[in-house]
């Protein structure tokens, strides 16, 4: 099986490009980002404190998440709810970030996303998998860009989905996630040493894809030739 791990903080463009790699190559888009949203979805619904450690981890138990491709669209499952489209909104991305500090959350989702990159040859992306989850993958991405265009990139998203945000909102939203996913103790997001950088700030969707694909064709031939 083969396992291509891009990581890099929220905006990068990661699941676009990487849904897009995935369809290209025939491979399994897997965003792990959103299990962490599930397991937030549940959480905040049950009223629990999100970071608190003594809340959260007993409530584990009560809940399965499951990822599902149909026409190879990933959709994500909580206790066999479709949450799809529910987590994806900021208060969301804010309880993912808020649940995955902890590392009994981490320990739950890892054997998962194991699991599926043992049986699939995949495009996993998140913000340790190349470090942690993945950490022998034949290829390993990592995507940045400035803050301001991350922000601005997901800023013209939400308003396409008709949500009212503030483009100072989501940037401060960004800035906070990427310190708290960057500071935590346990696999913090960070670049794994045989990772290689790609900064999208100048580079458009079409730009970034033929930028990776290239990559990966190289990284690809050079393990093959060893
Ligand atoms: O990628 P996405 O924005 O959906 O991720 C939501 C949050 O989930 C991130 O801000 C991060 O805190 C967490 N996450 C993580 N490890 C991953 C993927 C996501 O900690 N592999």
């Amino acid at each position: 099986m083969t396992a291509i791990a891009i990581d890099g903080p929220a905006g990068a463009g990661k699941s676009t490009i990487a849904k897009q790699l995935a369809k290209d190559l025939g491979y399994i888009y897997v965003d792990t980002g959103a299990l962490y949203r599930a397991v937030g979805y549940y959480m905040d619904k049950q009223g629990v404190d999100l970071g608190a450690e003594d809340q959260v981890v007993p409530r584990l138990g009560e809940l399965t998440a499951e990822l599902k491709y149909i026409d190879g669209e990933q959709r994500v499952l909580v206790n066999g709810e479709d949450v799809t489209q529910k987590i994806r909104t900021p208060k969301m991305s804010m309880a993912a970030s808020k649940v995955s500090a902890l590392p009994a959350v981490r320990d739950f989702l890892f054997e998962l996303q194991r699991k599926i990159a043992r049986e699939n040859d995949v495009i996993m992306d998140g913000r340790d998998i190349g470090t942690v989850v993945l950490p022998d993958a034949q290829v390993k991405i990592y995507l940045t860009a400035s803050p301001q265009e991350r922000a601005r990139r997901r800023h013209a998203e939400l308003l396409q989905k008709g949500e009212k945000a503030s483009f100072e909102e989501v940037l401060a939203d960004i800035v906070e996630r990427d310190y708290n996913d960057s500071h935590r103790a346990v696999a913090p997001l960070r670049q794994a040493q045989d990772a290689i950088l790609v900064d999208t700030t100048h580079l458009d969707l079409e730009k970034s894809v033929e930028r990776i694909h290239q990559l990966i064709k190289e990284r690809q031939s050079h393990v093959d030739r060893l």
